[in-house]
């Protein structure tokens, strides 16, 4: 399948239209950016451990039962995927308190959760993604009740899936980011799965007082080894197959 023209460039991929009106080729860069786009950056292979990890862990959560928009890949850096319609929302689930909301609710980072969270960005750049609840998605028409209702049951389906899959590579997936399309009426799982929208920290080693990030926040809170951090984790999930 060949790229034909380009339909989109975003912070960390572009996306080509394809002979095919159903799917596209998303080909990932090594752009980063933090802070809706006010820190920038590249990350020296990001781009090809991005691409192998989302597929990767598409495929892994398709044999789970959970539908996606993953095609086939084509190299290191592009794959065919479904043509969906992007739902607005940022849907964020947490095992464990970090980040935004450890500051916004003064919880200090590392605190364990009972069970985990469900919580809704509405995709603006503009406004800085702002924190919604259901009832503002349905009041702006973002998505159905139905789609909302679906939308919940695959998050934490994912978060079971990809927490039991690290946990066998002594990872612990803390919190995630994920977005989904409309297909031809069906709610799939979209974009990407990887140290840029994870948080993962190294199993058994972290507390209240100290973790060690092997995902973005080396870059967003200049840690240093960022790229250390990304091949790290690639090499544990190759290592696993
Ligand atoms: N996240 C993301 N894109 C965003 C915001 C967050 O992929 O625009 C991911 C982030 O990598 C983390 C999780 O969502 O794994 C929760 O992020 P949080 O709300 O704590 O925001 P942050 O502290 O990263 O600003």
């Amino acid at each position: 399948m060949e790229k034909k023209e380009q339909l989109y460039e975003g912070k960390a991929k572009k996306v080509y239209a394809t002979a095919d009106p159903d799917k596209v080729i998303v080909s990932y860069k090594d752009d980063a950016t933090a802070f809706n786009g006010l820190k920038k950056g590249t990350i020296v292979g990001k781009g090809v451990i991005n691409n192998k990890m989302t597929n990767m862990m598409m495929k892994m959560l398709e044999k789970k039962g959970i539908p996606t928009h993953f095609v086939e890949e084509l190299d290191d850096r592009d794959t065919v995927v479904k043509k969906v319609q992007i739902v607005p929302l940022e849907v964020i689930i947490r095992n464990v308190a970090a980040g935004s909301f450890s500051k916004r609710y003064g919880v200090p980072e590392g605190t364990a959760f009972k069970s985990p969270t469900i919580e809704f960005s509405y995709k603006n750049d503009d406004l800085g993604d702002p924190l919604i609840n259901d009832y503002h998605a349905l009041a702006l028409g973002l998505a159905t009740e139905d789609e909302i209702e679906t939308i919940k049951k695959m998050a934490f389906a994912v978060n079971d899936a990809m927490k039991q899959f690290f946990s066998h590579l002594n990872i612990d997936l803390i919190d995630f980011k994920l977005e989904f399309g409309r297909f031809h009426g069906q709610i799939v799982l979209a974009d990407e799965i990887s140290p840029d929208t994870c948080r993962f920290w190294e199993a058994g080693t972290w507390d209240t007082t100290h973790h060690t990030s092997l995902d973005k926040d080396r870059f967003r809170r200049d840690l240093g080894g960022v790229e250390d951090a990304y091949k790290e984790i690639f090499k544990r999930l190759t290592e696993g197959e």
